[in-house]
Parts: structure tokens; C-alpha cells; sequence
């Protein structure tokens, strides 16, 4: 006898054709996941303490985590009302791109970029406008302005970008910008700034002050080490934060990230030793993956990018415990521990191209 399918409910079909979202495998014992861009080192001193200490596990958290924006606020000199918190910078990605374009708007960005985004646009109900990367990885600025129309509601600029690492200068950054209507929202995603030199940094540079139509996106999911926790934060303008307010899940960072977030920002001198140490052990990869003949760009964040590597080299990483992250395009890697480096850099050597 066979069982009736039954019948399901009706999904908007744009959504029913989406593949869901899929983690990257776990490593195996003795292996390591070099794959999503986590943090090797555990949590900054005195976070784990004050992730115990908040305790009222039956009492909701503060709806605006008002004491991690009052203390982001006073660091980078803006008010509290210019900084939103989220449960990780994707959701506040969401948001904006949901306040912002909806049925027969447009997302501008580069790609290949942050896996992340053409789901959101399509969530979102809006059209994804896809701007090809410059060969060497770098967002091509000239093209991205020139496919702004009547329609663009949203342009995602990803700083330094993922999966290139490639970096948007403070002078290219302001050449584009000038060129963007001023009512099309700007999303500066700035997740791995903190490893950068040389890269757009919107809140020391203030940009949303002469462009209150840029948002710029941090988190503490990468230099901070804090990725389970789900929290990052926007800052601008704060009128154009409201819009991200009406649209945001709300109660969604919980009051375990939020102390997190705050012990964390009391140690800057330990966080920029660990991100020392990472952007350090990143060049040295970079400079011995180039040096066996595979083409990395110049790699600001804490990954490098092994452009046209495919599914053999991924499998022969694999194979050899190192799970990377293949891209059509080429291969994603993770700066982790020192022993992972070593392993990858045999592997590399393995199946690097012919010269
Ligand atoms: C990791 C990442 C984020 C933020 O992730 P959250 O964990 O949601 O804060 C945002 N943008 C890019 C490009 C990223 O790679």
C-alpha cells in the first residue's frame, strides 16, 4: 500500500527553488576546518566569565542591547541612536536590504562576493544585479556606477571582499561614492577590516557623515572570535537606521552576546596581537602559495584565495583533512593554526599548476 504524498503548502516559487543553507563539513579528528573564516584563537580574556554572569535565562534581553551601542557609540564618536546591533551583521544585511528594495528594485554588488547576499536580495523580493570581479579580484567600481539605474535601491560593497580578499582603497571608495545617486542606500560590509591595512575604514573616516545614504556593517563574528554568539553592529546615519529597526527580527541578540560583545571591547591590546599574529601567518601563506606557482591575490583578510583552483585540488585538501571552501572560481581558505598552514601549504604544493 502506498502512502499519499501530501500535500504541501504553496511557497512562493522563487524562494521553493533556493537551495537551503548548507554549513561547511566538519573536519575530522586530527583535521582542521579552514572553511568559514572562524577565529583559531579562543575568546578574548574575561568573555567567557561574562557570557556565565548573564544569567536571567527567563527575562528577555534589552530589545536595542542599549549598553553595547552606548559603548560603540562613545568609541567611535557617534551617538547611541547611530549604531544598531544585530544577531550577527547578516541579519542587519536582511534588514536593510528589506527596508530598502523590494519587488521590481535592484541589489547591486560585485561577484563573485559574500555567498550571503543573493539569497537576501531574492528574499527580499528584489533583483540581483551581479557586477564580474576585476581579474585580479579587486570590486570593478567603474562598472558597479555604471549599472546604477532609476531601479537600484541598494549597493553591497564588500571590504575586503569575500572570498578575494581583496580590498576597496579609501580613495576608490570616495571616487564610487561620488557617483551613486544620493538616495541609494550603500552597505559598506567592512566583517574583516580589522585585518586590513591600506582598506576603506567608514567609521574612522566617518563616511556616513558627508553620505548619510552609507551604512557601515562590522561584526564580531571574525577578529573578535565570537561567532557562535551572533552579534555585529551598523553604524550611520540615524534616521536610515530606523528603516533597518522596523524591519529586524526583534529580541534577536540574545543578553549572552551582548556581554560578550562588551568584555570583548575592553581588550583592544589583546585583540590587535591576535589579529597581528593572523594577518602575519596570512602573508606568509600567500607569499609561499604564490611562490609555488598558484596566483593569490593581495590578501587583506584572514583568508587568502587560490584563484582557479577546482574541486580536484578541494578534494586533495580534503583528502588530506583540510576542509577549504571551493568557489566555481577558485578555493577559499581560512588563516587558522600554524600546524593547519603547514599541512595546507604540502597539499597546495601537491596540485599547485604548471608553470
Ligand atoms: C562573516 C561575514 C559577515 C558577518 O557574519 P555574522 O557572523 O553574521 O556577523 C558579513 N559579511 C561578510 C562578507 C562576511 O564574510
Amino acid at each position: 500500500m502506498s502512502v499519499p504524498e501530501p500535500v504541501l503548502p504553496r511557497i512562493r516559487p522563487e524562494i521553493a527553488a533556493l537551495p537551503p543553507y548548507r554549513q561547511g563539513k566538519a573536519a575530522g579528528a586530527g583535521g582542521f576546518k579552514v572553511s568559514s573564516n572562524e577565529n583559531p584563537f579562543a575568546p578574548l580574556p574575561g568573555v567567557v566569565e561574562a557570557v556565565h554572569a548573564a544569567s536571567d535565562l527567563n527575562r528577555y534581553p534589552d530589545a536595542t542591547a542599549a549598553r553595547l551601542r552606548e559603548r560603540l557609540g562613545e568609541r567611535y564618536g557617534v551617538s547611541a541612536d547611530a549604531v544598531i546591533v544585530g544577531a550577527g551583521s547578516v541579519s542587519l544585511l536582511a534588514a536593510f536590504i528589506q527596508a530598502a528594495a523590494g519587488a521590481g528594485d535592484e541589489v547591486v554588488y560585485a561577484w563573485r562576493s559574500f555567498e550571503a547576499y543573493p539569497g537576501l536580495v531574492l528574499v527580499a523580493g528584489a533583483e540581483n544585479v551581479q557586477v564580474p570581479l576585476l581579474p585580479d579580484g579587486r570590486h570593478d567600481l567603474d562598472a558597479m556606477a555604471a549599472v546604477v539605474t532609476e531601479r537600484t535601491r541598494v549597493i553591497l560593497l564588500c571590504t575586503p571582499n569575500n572570498p578575494t580578499s581583496s580590498i576597496i582603497t579609501s580613495e576608490e571608495f570616495h571616487a564610487f561614492i561620488g557617483r551613486v545617486p544620493a538616495d541609494v542606500l550603500v552597505l559598506l560590509d567592512e566583517a574583516y577590516v580589522e585585518f586590513a591595512s591600506g582598506a576603506v575604514d567608514g567609521l574612522r573616516e566617518r563616511v556616513f557623515e558627508k553620505h548619510p545614504n552609507v551604512v557601515v556593517l562590522r561584526t564580531f563574528s571574525k577578529a573578535y572570535g565570537l561567532a557562535a554568539l551572533r552579534v555585529g553592529y551598523a553604524i550611520g546615519h540615524p534616521r536610515v537606521l530606523d528603516a533597518a529597526r522596523s524591519t529586524a527580527i526583534p529580541l534577536s541578540v540574545t543578553a549572552h552576546a551582548e556581554a560578550a560583545a562588551l568584555a570583548s571591547l575592553d581588550h583592544a591590546p589583546e585583540l590587535a596581537e591576535r589579529v597581528a599574529e593572523i594577518a602575519a601567518r596570512r602573508d606568509a601563506l600567500a607569499a609561499a602559495l604564490r611562490g609555488i606557482g598558484w596566483r593569490v591575490p593581495e590578501a587583506q583578510g584572514n583568508f587568502v584565495w587560490l584563484d582557479g583552483a577546482d574541486q580536484t585540488a578541494a578534494d586533495a585538501f580534503e583528502e588530506a583533512g583540510i576542509i577549504v571552501r571551493p568557489f566555481p572560481e577558485g578555493i577559499r581558505i581560512s588563516v587558522g593554526e600554524p600546524e593547519a598552514i603547514a599541512r595546507i601549504l604540502e597539499v597546495a604544493a601537491a596540485v599547485a599548476p604548471r608553470a
